[in-house]
């Protein structure tokens, strides 16, 4: 993600052509729509899937059944602790939006179906959905109608979340143990001394971010109770049908985001929460499942989502459409983050490209926007596959068999990496950010952070790939990149980006990147500048080669699932080029300052004191190339 206006904008780009990409990880496979509903063939999976209730009476008892953890965060978590669900694993997903883009509503027959394996012998289980809102203008209000588990019925509730980790369970009656708050502990005018059980969201940009610390979180969690016990082990499905009104979320910074009313539909973006403004859903990083979406819209309306459009069909005039509708079907056979699905509704123009090396990219923009700005936006997007093929110099090949952009009217105030389908708002496009969402594909989307303290990690190297940028401009104004003096040019560029920065005083030092709060995750240096140019500071001490083979490994390693803190660091330690137990120690007291201390403000010796070869402070190895 990318807030708008942090950054300088460059227009001067020049195209050409840098290494290539492979095939894509991920085969296309096709799939068939019967009568019966979507068939997924490879997947293994079919809508509905076979029963596999387990037992009642004395066979449940055996298995010590009991209820899915209503969060997936750590105890003692500050970001979203009310998110994510426990007791199961996400496998795929079938979006099933029938929608009505004049009056932005979902209609009876809207919903979705959750293909899951139980972790445990579960009583219930739960999912993450903001049907309503204290925001009654851009919220949501949605109803669900009913809930089905292997397709018999089954009863649901909707409930608070609780803190993670509370002793007393997660229907704890005391209700300090529901509070939301930006701190832990939760603080407020009550001075409750337990952790938070959600975020606040913010009415606006201009309310003091502590104060809603102490209030009650909404019951924003439904819980659903099967007729039997989901055996350990087992493969089922949860179909949710809705109707309403989907809307966007209040963050804990106060910004918006979720499903944006267009003129003619709707506008997803959705970064941290906001998917569960507009669907039910396991709302955290690390539950990837894989997904379908047939979307049944307004006739003349597109939908926009992840993967690759497989279909549309026209459909006859109904009760529900009087003047027609159409049903759109996307796939997206890779997993998607629960932050980065995109299903978009409305007036837009989309066209669709297949690059030499089979790679299909996709723009779409609302016709909404004037001609002369959709043609500026038009020579941006065309940039997508040179950016793509830029990137994959450093990342490895592109992980996805599509890739694309669309630019929507409203104005969310950011940009984001909606996996393979990166969002535009406010009608603009730029290089600058393209370049940043464009890397987040590789970082953020196939190799997810495994919870938000760790967005970090993928910002930093977002906000890498425009320090790069800058670097291939110098390179290209210098001679290019087979040249001596363009590649000395590029070099210079990154050692002048990271001086820079690592110059910076006040607050720039005082957040712990891996423990931010809600209302500097998105704007705040410990997310992107500092983790951005700690990155260049690892590169130096790593040796270009060995990073970019650092990089690859993490691809080929966590591609398609998430990663861990430990685990990135385990893997940068292995390309170490001087493999001492000294060099190794002092690699891991890089991390700790870099991604893990909070500094007083200032700068200066208040900052990380190892930096890298070539670069401004203190360096990293020493006369010899060593580390004692
Ligand atoms: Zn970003």
């Amino acid at each position: 993600m990318e807030r708008r206006g942090r950054h300088r904008r460059y227009h001067n780009a020049r195209a050409g052509s840098c290494g290539s990409t492979g095939a894509g990880r991920w085969p296309r496979i096709t799939v068939a729509v019967t009568s019966a509903g979507l068939v997924l063939p490879g997947l293994g999976l079919a809508a509905p899937a076979s029963a596999s209730l387990a037992g009642s009476g004395a066979d449940a008892g055996a298995w010590h059944c009991s209820a899915g953890a209503h969060t997936l965060a750590p105890p003692g978590s500050h970001l979203y602790p009310d998110t994510g669900n426990g007791g199961y694993t996400s496998l795929h997903t079938l979006v099933h939006l029938v929608y009505n883009a004049t009056a932005n509503q979902f209609l009876p027959g809207n919903g979705v179906t959750f293909t899951d394996r139980a972790t445990q012998c579960l009583t219930s289980l739960s999912l993450d959905f903001e049907r309503k809102s204290n925001n009654t203008k851009a919220g949501p209000d949605m109803t669900v109608q009913s809930v089905t588990v292997n397709g018999r019925p089954a009863t649901f509730a909707f409930v608070q979340p609780t803190y993670p980790g509370d002793p007393h369970g997660q229907n704890d009656p005391n209700p300090a143990a529901h509070e939301a708050s930006q701190t832990s502990p939760v603080g407020g005018p009550h001075h409750n001394p337990l952790p938070p059980a959600c975020s606040p969201e913010l009415a606006s940009t201009k309310v003091p971010p502590n104060s809603l610390n102490g209030t009650q979180c909404p019951a924003n969690k439904l819980v659903i109770t099967p007729s039997a016990p989901v055996r350990s082990g087992s493969q089922f499905t949860v179909a949710v049908s809705y109707t309403g009104r989907p809307g966007v979320h209040n963050d804990g910074d106060g910004t918006t985001e979720g499903w944006f009313r267009a003129p003619d539909g709707g506008f997803v973006t959705t970064e941290p929460v906001g998917s569960e403004d507009w669907m039910p859903l396991n709302d955290f990083p690390a539950a990837k499942p894989t997904y379908n979406f047939s979307d049944t819209v307004t006739a003349g309306r597109a939908v926009i989502a992840n993967g690759v459009l497989l279909s549309t069909k026209r459909n006859p005039a109904s009760a529900e459409f009087p003047g027609g509708s159409v049903t759109w079907n996307w796939l997206s056979r890779a997993p998607i983050a629960s932050y980065l699905v995109e299903n978009s509704v409305g007036k837009y123009n989309l066209t669709e490209r297949t690059a030499d090396n089979g790679t299909q990219y996709y723009e779409a923009q609302d016709t909404g926007i004037s001609a002369a700005r959709r043609a500026k936006n038009r020579a941006i997007m065309n940039m997508q596959q040179n950016i793509t093929e830029f990137e994959s110099q450093f990342n490895g090949t592109f992980p996805f068999t599509s890739d694309g952009v669309v630019v929507g009217t409203p104005n969310a105030s950011f940009e984001e990496e909606m996996q393979t389908m990166i969002t535009f708002a406010g009608g603009r496009t730029n290089t600058d950010t393209l370049y940043h969402e464009n890397m987040h594909q590789w970082w953020g989307d196939n190799v997810t952070e495994s919870d938000y303290n760790l967005t970090f990690y993928k910002e930093g190297l977002a906000t890498l790939a425009e320090f790069l940028y800058h670097a291939r401009l110098a390179e290209d104004a210098n001679g290019g990149p087979y040249s001596a003096k363009g590649q000395a040019a590029f070099q210079a560029s990154l050692v002048k980006s990271f001086n820079q920065s690592y110059a910076a005083g006040g607050t720039f030092w005082t957040v712990a990147p891996s423990n931010p709060e809600p209302v500097g995750l998105f704007s705040g240096s410990s997310t992107y500048a500092r983790p951005g140019i700690g990155y260049i500071a690892l590169r130096q001490i790593l040796g270009h080669v060995n990073f970019t083979q650092a990089l690859e490994q993490l691809q080929r390693t966590y591609g398609g699932s998430h990663v861990t803190e430990p685990e990135l660091e385990a893997v940068f330690q292995q390309w170490l080029p001087v493999p001492t137990s000294s060099c190794h120690a002092r690699l891991q007291e890089f991390f700790t300052q870099w991604w893990d201390t909070a500094y007083p403000a200032g700068g200066h010796k208040h900052r990380p004191q190892l930096t890298g070869p070539g670069l401004a402070g203190p360096g990293f190895y020493n006369s010899h190339g060593g580390c004692s």
